[in-house]
């Protein structure tokens, strides 16, 4: 089939950001650093806007930038730069292949759902949280998609290689990588939306960018308005309905010869099959009154799509159905955690330590994020952070902050220690949640406090040297001081910055000897004296 030029600079610019917000999230090696991850996803609608509410004085120039494109072409976001609507793009191609005489038709806008949608998270957004943004925004959803479901694909088939690569005695090319567990609950929320987003495309293109999507609904109204768009040349349209068949927003319709500029996501496929050249993508002739747009039998004359059709009614049903599995997950993840947990208290550690549970009131928001609060009310949850965290100790949460961080990152320290130099996060965050910190105020940004308990401490209960926090604690707020003929730790609390090292490295186990406890605010910790910064232990008397 020959295409168009607009299809074609369509398709190219599709696959393109497509490829590239999917490595960003999928590179576990690390390879394209900070300002490549920065720059990749500065056109994204909704981290764009946050920045510009949040930080002061700054309007994203990627926000004015789709603002402007929009109000020039109509929804060239949707159809090229939106990754969530490019992946819908390649399911509905895909789902044309299966079904050979799937073909779209008219349908009426799912107007009151889709402005309702957008309605409820507005004054959610007001007044409670960003919880429903962080679901529905569809780069941050495309990002937990790519991350939580596509990259552990990649790494398993990375794994695959380097394994046949190391049996050739080939090591330079790829070596092994292991990727932290993400909890069922996040994984079943993420999974649930993707099969959402997966079966909608299939059965009806652009329905969920039509319905759900707030960032749709936003682009679409502003598309009304446009300055170019497509129109069908009453004189020479022979109402074949071609163009309404290859519609994935279904929003031509034949019997008016009319376009729903709010659905149309400006996919050219209507420009490209129309064998009379009358789909025609002009500045938008004025005066010309749109007629309003009704479901007439003439719409349906054209084939039907065989298999199953997306009702509202069977939407519901698999939202439903999926929140249901998400439950379900949660429960064998309890049950789950308990097991390991008796499995720990039963065969692992051999001290009589870590019976006394620790006591962490607060989850811990990553360095940069100022507070708690703040960063619920920012972060859109999109997991760009946790991919480009090097230690693995930012993870997605599910209930750590309560409802209103759902999905946001914490620091999970038994994934891995915030390292002292690092200030990965804060570089990439594309919504100013995590703010950047330059290495000296990282080193004095106290996230929160480590505690200590003592009945849980191998020293305590085995009668043994151990000094794991200690060693590990960059600023040694974890130090050595005499008990008995051994050493045991003590927290100098003022000098913590709540990296985790210490609880990272207590081997004590189910419950660690010392923990991090988050801080809701973040605080200016002291810096470390020199002498204190010293370990009391020597490198050759660690009993590791
Ligand atoms: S409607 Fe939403 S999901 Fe669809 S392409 Fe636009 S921004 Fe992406
Ligand atoms: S600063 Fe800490 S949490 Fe942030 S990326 Fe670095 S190691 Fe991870
Ligand atoms: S804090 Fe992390 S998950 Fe939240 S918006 Fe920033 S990069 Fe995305």
């Amino acid at each position: 089939m020959k295409l168009s030029i607009l299809k074609k600079i369509r398709v190219v610019l599709a696959l393109f950001f497509f490829l590239l917000l999917s490595a960003v999230f999928i590179d576990f090696r690390g390879t394209f650093g900070e300002t490549f991850y920065q720059w990749a996803v500065s056109l994204q609608f909704v981290p764009a806007l946050m920045k510009t509410i949040t930080v002061a004085g700054v309007v994203a120039w990627g926000l004015i930038a789709v603002l402007a494109l929009t109000l020039l072409f109509g929804r060239v976001y949707c159809s090229a730069i939106c990754p969530l609507g490019i992946m819908q793009d390649v399911v509905s191609w895909f789902s044309r292949k299966v079904k050979k005489k799937h073909r779209y038709k008219f349908r009426k806008a799912w107007t009151i759902t889709r402005y309702s949608i957008l309605g409820v998270l507005l004054l959610v957004v007001l007044f409670g949280g960003i919880t429903l943004l962080t679901v529905l925004d569809p780069y941050s959803l495309f990002g937990r998609i790519a991350s939580y479901l596509f990259k552990p694909i990649v790494v398993w088939l990375n794994n695959l290689g380097a394994a046949a690569l190391s049996s050739a005695d080939v090591y330079s090319i790829l070596y092994q990588y292991d990727l932290a567990p993400v909890q069922l609950t996040v994984l079943g929320t993420t999974l649930l939306f993707f099969i959402l987003v997966i079966v909608m495309s299939f059965n009806r293109g652009r329905l969920y960018c039509n319905s759900v999507c707030p960032v749709g609904t936003v682009l679409g109204f502003l598309s009304k308005y446009s300055l170019f768009k497509i129109e069908l040349d009453h004189d020479t349209c022979t109402k074949c309905g071609k163009c309404m068949r290859v519609c994935k927003a279904e929003c031509i319709s034949i019997k008016t010869q009319t376009i729903d500029y709010s659905r149309c996501v400006a996919c050219y496929n209507c420009i490209d099959t129309c064998p009379e050249d009358a789909a025609v993508y002009r500045i938008s002739r004025k005066g010309r009154k749109e007629k309003p747009v009704e479901l007439k039998p003439v719409d349906m004359m054209v084939a039907q799509p065989k298999g199953p059709q997306m009702s509202k009614r069977s939407f519901l049903f698999t939202a439903g159905a999926g929140m249901a599995a998400v439950a379900g997950l949660a429960s064998v993840e309890k049950v789950q955690a308990a097991a390991v947990a008796q499995k720990d208290s039963t065969t692992v550690h051999t001290s009589n330590g870590g019976k006394i549970p620790e006591n962490k009131q607060f989850a811990v928001s990553p360095p940069g994020s100022e507070s708690i609060e703040r960063f619920n009310d920012i972060c859109t949850g999109c997991s760009l952070c946790v991919s480009a965290c090097p230690s693995k100790v930012l993870q997605p949460s599910f209930l750590e902050y309560g409802l209103a961080g759902m999905l946001q990152p914490h620091m999970d320290f038994q994934a891995g220690l915030c390292n002292f130099d690092c200030t990965t996060c804060g570089e990439v965050c594309p919504t100013g949640a995590i703010k950047p910190l330059t290495v000296e105020q990282k080193h004095v940004t106290q996230i929160g406090k480590a505690h200590f308990i003592k009945a849980n401490c191998i020293v305590e209960t085995d009668g043994t040297d151990c000094g794991a926090c200690s060693e590990h604690c960059p600023t040694k707020a974890v130090h050595m001081v005499p008990y008995g003929d051994l050493v045991i730790p003590e927290v100098t609390e003022d000098i913590c910055v709540g990296c985790g090292a210490c609880e990272h490295a207590c081997p004590v186990t189910p419950h660690k000897a010392i923990y991090v406890d988050g801080n809701p605010e973040h605080l200016e910790a002291k810096k470390p004296e020199t002498e204190k910064a010293k370990s009391d232990l020597k490198e050759d008397e660690f009993p590791f």
